[in-house]
C-alpha cells in the first residue's frame, strides 16, 4: 500500500491505520510536539513485584536501568499484539478491519487464556524476570495493544478489569488529544491504568525509526517518554517500535532514551535477556479466534 493511497482516504482513522501498521512506508504525520524539559517526580523504591493487579497511579515506581552487562537468559513468554478492539463492520476499510478484533472474540480469547492457566504479567514482571532473574507465574503471557486507540478503553479494558488481567497499550503521543477521536485522550490514560492496562510509548508520530535519521529518532523516543511521564506521574520505560522497525542503532538510542523493554513485530515466543529491546511478538487478528491463540501458544 503506497503513501499516495493514504492521502486519498477520507477517514482519518483509516488513514492512521494505514500509516500506523498497514504499510512499511512513511505517511504524513502531524507536527512534532515540542520537546520540553520535564521534571519527573521522584519515586520511592517499589516494594516487591506484586503478583496481582497494581493500580499504577497509586504506586510509587522506581526508575529502572538496564545492567551494563546483560544476562544470558531465555524465557518462554508469549507477547500478544492487538491494535483495535471494536465491532468488525463490513463497511470498514480493509486495513482497519485487519487491525480490529471483535470485542466478543477478544473476551473469548481472554477467557481462553485464563481457562488454560495463562497468567498475564506486567512489564515490570517481565523486566524483573529477564534482567534480574525473578520468578514469573506459571504460563506467563504479555498482552499488548498498539497505537493508542480509544476503542481499547471502551471495549477491551472492561474485560481486562473483570478478569483481573494485565495488559499494555503503546500510545502515539502526537495523536493523544489530537483531532482524531479514534485515539485516546491524555485524560483517559489513567483510566486504562486503573483497569489494569499500563501505558508504553509508540513514539511521537509513529515514525519509521531507522529511516528518519538518528536525530529525529532520538526525539521520537525521548519526547514521547517525557510526555507520558509528565501526564502519568511515573516512569514509562516500555516501547513498541512503529512498524516493528528497528536496528542496532535504534536499540542503542532507545536504551539511552530510558527504555528497558521494547517489543518488535518479529514473531516468536522466546524472549532473550540479552536483547530486552528486541522482544518478539505474535499478532492476533479477528480471524484468529481462540483456535488461533491455541496455535500461537503451546497446549
Ligand atoms: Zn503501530
Amino acid at each position: 500500500v503506497g503513501s499516495r493511497l493514504l492521502a486519498g482516504l477520507a477517514l482519518p482513522a483509516a488513514a492512521l491505520a494505514l500509516a500506523a501498521c498497514g504499510s512499511s512506508e512513511r505517511a504524513a504525520t502531524p507536527p512534532l510536539v515540542p520537546t520540553t524539559a520535564v521534571a519527573v517526580k521522584a519515586h520511592a523504591p517499589a516494594a516487591s513485584a506484586a503478583p496481582r493487579r497494581v493500580v499504577h497511579r497509586a504506586r510509587a515506581e522506581q526508575r529502572r536501568a538496564l545492567p551494563a552487562v546483560l544476562p544470558e537468559r531465555q524465557l518462554h513468554v508469549p507477547i500478544l499484539m492487538y491494535h483495535r478492539i471494536d465491532v468488525v463492520r463490513s463497511t470498514l476499510p480493509a486495513i482497519t478491519r485487519s487491525l480490529t478484533v471483535d470485542p466478543t472474540r477478544f473476551a473469548a480469547q481472554m477467557r481462553w487464556l485464563v481457562a488454560h492457566g495463562y497468567h498475564s504479567i506486567t512489564q515490570e514482571q517481565l523486566y524483573g524476570a529477564l534482567e534480574q532473574g525473578r520468578r514469573l507465574p506459571r504460563r506467563p503471557i504479555l498482552i499488548t495493544f498498539d497505537d493508542g486507540y480509544r476503542d481499547v478503553l471502551r471495549n477491551a479494558a472492561p474485560t481486562i478489569r473483570r478478569l483481573g488481567l494485565h495488559a499494555t497499550e503503546y500510545v502515539i503521543t502526537g495523536r493523544t488529544s489530537g483531532p482524531d477521536p479514534s485515539f485516546l485522550a491524555w485524560s483517559q490514560l489513567p483510566l486504562l491504568e486503573h483497569d489494569g492496562i499500563e501505558i508504553g510509548s509508540h513514539t511521537v508520530t509513529h515514525a519509521d525509526l531507522p529511516a528518519v535519521g538518528a536525530s529525529d529518532a532520538w526525539h521520537e523516543l525521548l519526547a514521547s517518554r517525557l510526555a507520558l511521564e509528565r501526564h502519568l506521574g511515573h516512569p514509562v520505560q516500555w516501547l513498541a517500535y512503529p512498524y516493528g522497525k528497528f536496528d542496532t542503532q535504534i536499540e542503542e538510542l532507545a536504551r539511552r532514551a530510558g527504555y528497558v523493554l521494547a517489543v518488535t513485530t518479529s514473531g516468536g515466543v522466546e524472549q532473550d535477556a540479552s536483547s530486552p529491546l528486541a522482544l518478539h511478538r505474535e499478532e492476533v487478528v479477528d480471524t484468529s479466534g481462540v483456535a488461533g491463540l491455541g496455535g500461537i501458544l503451546p497446549p
